[in-house]
């Protein structure tokens, strides 16, 4: 079939997960939102159960919640995350950000791993990423050396390369499963095992793959993890992350900052540290409790669904948004920063193209819609596949369209707003 507005019509028809799309708070059908890797759309559930939280548990209960359910919930939500990301229970925990868990758990990780000195990470990783791993060498005295994997593309990074660089130095192997920019997906597999066969531990960061593609931590035996909740997830802006330590590290592993939290029994008030057993060791004080009920219903609602359904769509919509580039944008100067194939892409599909800035300003400002800008020349585009539609996509390829061919963009300024 060719593309055509009634093609897209036809393939929203025939999605079995349609009906999602009516979860979300939508107030301007006309808005293509193609940034819900950046920040998820809120749903009725979270809108009400927020309510509820304030008017009926904090509002009326007082400080009895914390024994009617928030005391509980970093763990009660990180088994729920737990279940998105093939975790048995007990091996996530919600709470504190990305960045602050991934400092936990590689300055874990490297002092378990004592006389080995190489961290191995690649430059398409998150930089606040790499800048933990640097401030964790820094904060070692200096004995670890960072590693970063180059690229030949900037949009993907051959196995091979990063297992030859995986070798018997190595304490530590830090990757976003999905990267920001390009959307590329490693296979967290055969890193994993890598790794494992040259005595290094690896922690991944699943910030773009929760919620967005299938993940089977268990399966692949991965020792650490972390990511966010506030992109596919819908926890809302700056929600709390969380973390995964799989079972037979979590009483090796010493969290680097020893807060009550993670105490044995904080209630007990004693004066000496001793870890808790199990994950809430990696806690540290006390949890965010109006953001952690936030992010709840989404995750509920996602299980409800399950990834394989949620994935499946993602990779229609990847594709077809492809399709889209081929036929509509490549001829107007843009070039494809995110694999073709879909079995190593993520669910964000990123154009390239020199004046991205200014035209990702003038979609923004003018053509109703929202993706975001990434450094150096990306227009990133999130596939949210519980409420983007097909439709959606070929009008925002129409608008996009329109900006190029009537030159709209050249109105912008190529300065650089705060956020991006
Ligand atoms: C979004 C994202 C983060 C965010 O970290 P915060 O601590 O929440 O600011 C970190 N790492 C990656 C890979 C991300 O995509």
């Amino acid at each position: 079939m060719t593309l055509s507005q009634s093609h897209a019509q036809a393939l929203d028809a025939a999605d079995p997960l349609a009906s999602y799309r009516d979860r979300f708070i939508i107030t301007d059908p006309t808005l293509v939102y193609v940034d819900g890797n950046s920040l998820g759309r809120l749903t009725h559930t979270s809108q009400e159960r927020v309510q509820a939280v304030l008017n009926e548990e904090w509002g009326d209960w007082l400080i009895r919640g914390w024994n009617r359910g928030w005391y509980e919930a970093p763990q009660r939500l990180g088994d729920k995350i737990g279940a998105l990301i093939g975790a048995a229970e007990g091996q996530v925990i919600a709470g504190d950000s990305t960045s602050v868990n991934l400092f936990k758990l590689a300055t874990a990780a490297l002092r378990a791993r004592p006389g080995r000195t190489k961290i191995v990470s690649d430059r398409l990783n998150f930089p606040s990423d790499l800048y933990i791993l640097q401030g964790c060498v820094d904060l070692l005295g200096n004995q670890h050396t960072l590693h970063l994997i180059g690229n030949p593309d900037d949009v993907t990074v051959p196995l091979e390369t990063i297992l030859d660089a995986i070798d018997e130095t190595t304490a530590l192997v830090s990757l976003s499963h999905v990267t920001f920019k390009s959307g590329f997906m490693y296979d967290m597999a055969a890193i994993t095992a890598h790794a494992h066969a040259k005595g290094a531990l690896v922690l991944w960061d699943l910030s773009h793959a929760v919620g967005a593609v299938e993940v089977e931590l268990d399966d692949c035996k991965a020792d650490l993890a972390v990511g966010c909740t506030y992109k596919y997830l819908n926890g809302g802006p700056g929600a709390p992350a969380f973390l995964y330590v799989n079972k037979n590290l979590q009483e090796e592993l010493r969290s680097p900052i020893w807060g009550w939290f993670g105490q044995d029994n904080p209630f007990a008030f004693d004066l000496h540290y001793s870890p808790a057993p199990g994950i809430a060791r990696f806690q540290v004080g006390t949890p965010p409790t109006l953001s952690l009920l936030a992010i709840e219903p989404a995750v509920e609602m996602l299980n409800e669904v399950g990834m394989a359904a949620v994935r499946r769509k993602s990779v229609l919509l990847g594709d077809y948004l492809i399709s889209l580039y081929d036929e509509f944008l490549a001829p107007l100067g843009f070039t494809l920063g995110s694999p073709r194939d879909a079995t190593v892409r993520g669910s964000h599909v990123s154009f390239r193209h020199p004046e991205g800035y200014r035209i990702n300003r003038a979609l923004i400002d003018e053509m109703g819609v929202l993706p975001d800008f990434r450094a150096p020349d990306n227009l990133r585009l999130g596939l949210t596949p519980l409420y983007t539609t097909f439709g959606e996509l070929w009008e925002m390829t129409q608008r996009i369209v329109q900006v190029m061919e009537k030159e709209i963009y050249l109105k912008y300024s190529d300065e650089r707003t705060a956020v991006t």
